[in-house]
């Protein structure tokens, strides 16, 4: 805690940023996301006048929430300001990411810097087993010294959106089986410290929109290609709600009507090229034996004949479905990510591609970061959904 902000010997709690008031939130997102600002430029920024901005950061400076910097002189007049900041070590926040088998946990500061990390294999599957077992990795990322305030729980589902009149805060997760489960108060109650859910390629796109490589981008979109296919697309800086239907669609979007077939049976899908469950029965029906996709990666790089031509097509395929979103949304950035980003960085060269033959100007190139494909940002997007909630205290999403 920084030291003007409480007596000594006080641990820090979330209580005191839910204490914030709404006005006073859009300026403290600011400073977290942006970095050190001035009042003058945060008052450009925000659309406020002086004043105004003044009487706002002040109980903030007051309560050791911001902090002033060295000074810094204006450069039209000169005049000495000293930048608002944060201070990101005073608080630390637990973020998880499950697939079907696995936790993975990370403990970030409040830039989202990872502090903590570890994953272990999936025990006992209900609600509340896992979130004893969270309990339990969190006690055991706090050893490092960094005791999370809030934590953000991440996983393939969304809120069920069959009837309105649902009580809020229920979820569905198909891959474990869990369907209308009211996972933010089990985890709430097991936790000790306030959670919040959140589908994970939803937490993702926000973790690299604030602190990962879309920073700064208010237009992109994401795909993540794993167990299953993901999207998100962030448009005038807010990242669109999806619906469990709506990222079915996406998965099944036809980019070949001659393309390999997926599980249900049509022809060509994203799914079919993309998907771990594609690449690796099309690896192992031309290798005749079962490998791993980090084998697939490896063996199309020496120029393993099979390996290579799957490779191909998953770059291919990524170009077309890049060129597709960019067509139909005009955003200019689409970031992969997922398990398979190894395979299709392994047939990068067919990007341009599968691209070129979506856009009139081929040469109009659309910018296709790829992220690591491990889980590590994947748990460092429910840390930041943490933050969201319980620091920025953006409003909740609405819809579904
Ligand atoms: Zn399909």
């Amino acid at each position: 805690m920084h030291a003007a902000s409480e007596p000594s010997g006080s641990h820090p709690t979330i209580e005191t940023w839910r204490a914030v008031s709404r006005p006073a939130r859009p300026l403290i997102r600011e400073v977290l996301v942006n970095g050190p600002c001035t009042r003058t430029e945060l008052a450009r920024r925000l659309g406020l006048s002086n004043g105004s901005l003044t009487r706002l950061t002040k109980p903030l400076v007051q309560s050791g929430l911001l902090v002033e910097r060295g000074i810094v002189h204006d450069p039209l007049n000169g005049h000495p300001m000293r930048p608002l900041d944060i201070v990101a070590k005073d608080y630390h926040f637990l973020g998880v990411k499950l697939t079907s088998d696995r936790m993975y946990g990370v403990v970030t500061d409040l830039r989202a810097e990872v502090v903590a990390e570890h994953s272990e294999p999936l025990g006992v599957r209900t609600p509340e087993a896992v979130a004893a077992q969270a309990s339990d990795l969190r006690d055991r990322l706090a050893r490092d010294g960094f005791p999370p305030v809030a934590a953000g729980f991440t996983l393939g589902g969304h809120p069920p959106a069959d009837d309105e009149a649902a009580e809020p805060g229920l979820f569905n997760a198909p891959f474990l089986d869990w369907w209308r489960v009211p996972l933010e108060s089990v985890l709430n109650d097991a936790m000790g410290i306030p959670c919040v859910v959140r589908n994970d390629v939803l937490a993702l796109a926000c973790g690299q929109h604030w602190f990962g490589v879309a920073r700064g981008l208010s237009d992109f979109a994401l795909v993540t290609a794993g167990a299953g296919i993901g999207y998100a697309l962030c448009r005038y800086n807010r990242i669109l709600e999806t619906t469990e239907e709506d990222v079915v669609e996406f998965g099944h979007h036809i980019l070949d009507l001659g393309g390999p077939m997926c599980p249900t049976g049509h022809r060509g899908c994203v799914s079919a090229y993309l998907s771990t469950g594609a690449i690796l029965s099309a690896a192992a029906y031309g290798l005749h034996r079962p490998v791993s996709l980090k084998e697939i990666s490896r063996r199309a790089g020496e120029g393993e004949p099979v390996s290579g031509d799957i490779a191909r097509q998953a770059g291919w395929a990524l170009g077309a479905l890049a060129a597709s979103i960019a067509n139909l949304t005009t955003v200019k950035t689409v970031l992969v990510a997922g398990e398979s980003v190894d395979v299709i960085r392994a047939g990068h060269r067919h990007i341009e591609q599968g691209m070129s033959q979506r856009r009139f100007r081929a040469h109009r190139s659309i910018d296709t970061p790829m992220l690591s494909s491990t889980f590590t940002d994947w748990a460092r997007g429910g840390a930041v959904e943490a933050i969201r909630t319980f620091v920025v205290q953006e409003d909740a999403p609405t819809g579904a």
